[in-house]
């Protein structure tokens, strides 16, 4: 019964915002710098297609568009017009 409370009334903890995109103690950090957990759920915001990782510059290279979105510290800028397009045989 507790549950159903906390959903509709969480605490104002902030305990749900703690650390949402910075290194997380037990969390996993990809070569790009971008938390697994971040890059499992994000979408290339063009075309809806999933993300492969790049290091060389840190990047999300969208696999379906080719449209490669640039990596700030880790923070992924998932803005069409900051991306650059790939051609199909890369750059
Ligand atoms: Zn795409």
């Amino acid at each position: 019964m507790k549950r159903l409370t906390d959903v509709l009334d969480p605490p104002p903890s902030g305990e749900m915002k703690a650390g949402r995109l910075g290194p997380q103690p037990g969390g996993i950090v990809t070569q790009s710098g971008v938390p697994r957990l971040l890059l499992d759920i994000m979408q290339c915001p063009a075309c809806g297609g999933s993300l492969v990782e790049g290091s060389q510059p840190p990047s999300l290279t969208c696999s379906a568009c080719g449209l490669r979105y640039p990596v700030n510290d880790g923070i992924p800028v998932m803005l069409v017009d900051e991306a650059e397009p790939t051609g199909p045989d890369g750059p």
